[in-house]
């Protein structure tokens, strides 16, 4: 069996009105479908980082020509050839996005030979997974009562979790946040996130898990006074309270409070996480598989996190690929705590699929049953949000 051909399509849709973490304002989401078709007819399909547009332009000029004619069931040695291939610019960034899209198309060509579910082909763990809400961004105008009304909303609907954004103070940032554009949209004072907090603490009740991402706006100073003043809304995790690259900071404050710290999503690959894992940065690890390496860079870190300890939760925000492929990886990965379901509206997450994910009456999702990834992409709704 060998690689015939290796596509990349690039997808956009528009968010209106555009919504906000302390990082970004979202006004468009994006994917990237990888497709790897083989002489046998099987078709292998991923998803990897957009990589502002660039990632695309490496698969097709870089990767593809030296994976076009291999055998595709030699996924460790054709990740570690693209790893090498890519060191003297890669090893993080863009070529690690593209590696993701490729393993992960990889690992959906090989369940299919198998006839067995990417999950179960890596050794399953369970067949579900516990999934969370991935929402309570900040839009223009929207009150902490309307917040409230979404977290309600995602409880009746069964999810047993929750995660909201909070960190867009213009009083308390790090330099970080002036430097990514749009800094003054939906700004909020740090007494305006404590009362969000509040509000959808109430609204969710004393059990459910109630997460809060800062996306890397605070410094460690700032994040352990907050991170004291929210002890009492009995957090589940702490996502991003400092920039990525801020290790020093990210121990202080892991170390100074009793709530975990979760992170961080912009760090890549095993190299990247071994020293937020072991220098103690984190206590649960947060792996994005279209990022940070695919199944087989994902399972690496995984391994590594359990030999210190921490949980993994996956990081998913992007086309529904790559929800079905962080399924996957949950299920079969034995520190996997839950997965992330971002809930914003994303046409490129809820149309791709002809079988979306169901959530069960106990928050959670089952895997697919059928070969590989498990899953058949609509075509329309490719062609609806493709970029020419
Ligand atoms: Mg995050």
């Amino acid at each position: 069996m060998k690689i015939k051909d290796i596509r990349t399509t690039t997808l956009a849709c528009r968010v209106d009105p555009p919504y906000a973490s302390a990082a970004g304002v979202q006004s468009q989401r994006g994917a990237l479908l990888v497709e790897i078709e083989t002489d046998s007819g099987i078709t292998g399909i991923g998803e990897a980082g957009l990589g502002g547009g660039a990632t695309a332009t490496v698969i097709a000029k870089t990767l593809a020509p030296m994976l076009i004619g291999e055998d595709p069931l030699l996924i460790e040695g054709l990740w570690q050839k693209m790893f090498a291939r890519t060191r003297q610019y890669g090893r993080r960034g863009i070529a690690m996005h593209a590696i993701s899209g490729i393993d992960i198309a990889l690992w959906d060509i090989a369940g299919k030979v198998a006839g067995l579910p990417v999950y179960k082909l890596l050794g399953a763990c369970r067949d579900r997974v516990e999934a969370y809400a991935s929402g309570g961004f900040y839009q223009e105008g929207k009150s902490v009562a309307e917040l409230a009304a979404e977290a309600e909303d995602y409880r009746a609907r069964g999810f047993k979790g929750m995660k909201m954004k909070i960190g867009r103070n213009p009083s308390t940032q790090t330099h970080l946040r002036q430097l990514l554009g749009n800094s003054t949209f939906c700004e909020v004072d740090p007494s305006e996130d404590l009362a969000r907090i509040a509000a959808v603490r109430d609204a969710l009740g004393p059990q459910a898990k109630l997460m809060v991402d800062v996306n890397c706006a605070w410094s460690s100073d700032f994040a352990i006074r907050m991170g004291r003043e929210m002890e009492r809304f009995n957090l589940y995790w702490i996502e991003e309270p400092v920039a990525t690259d801020d290790i020093e900071g990210s121990i202080k404050v892991a170390d100074a409070l009793t709530t975990p710290i979760a992170g961080y999503e912009t760090e890549l690959g095993l190299y990247g996480f071994r020293e937020l894992i072991g220098r103690g940065a984190v206590d649960i690890v947060q792996v994005d598989v279209a990022w940070s390496g695919g199944f087989s860079e994902g399972r690496r870190i995984a391994a590594y996190a359990q030999a210190h300890h921490r949980m993994i939760a996956p990081h998913a925000f992007a086309g529904a690929v790559l929800l079905m492929a962080s399924l996957h990886f949950a299920a079969a990965t034995p520190n996997a705590m839950v997965l992330e379901w971002d809930q914003n509206p994303n046409a490129v997450r809820e149309e791709l699929l002809t079988e979306p994910l169901r959530l069960e009456n106990d928050s959670t999702v089952k895997l697919p049953e059928r070969a590989g990834l498990g899953i058949e992409l609509d075509r329309a709704a490719i062609d609806r949000y493709r970029v020419t």
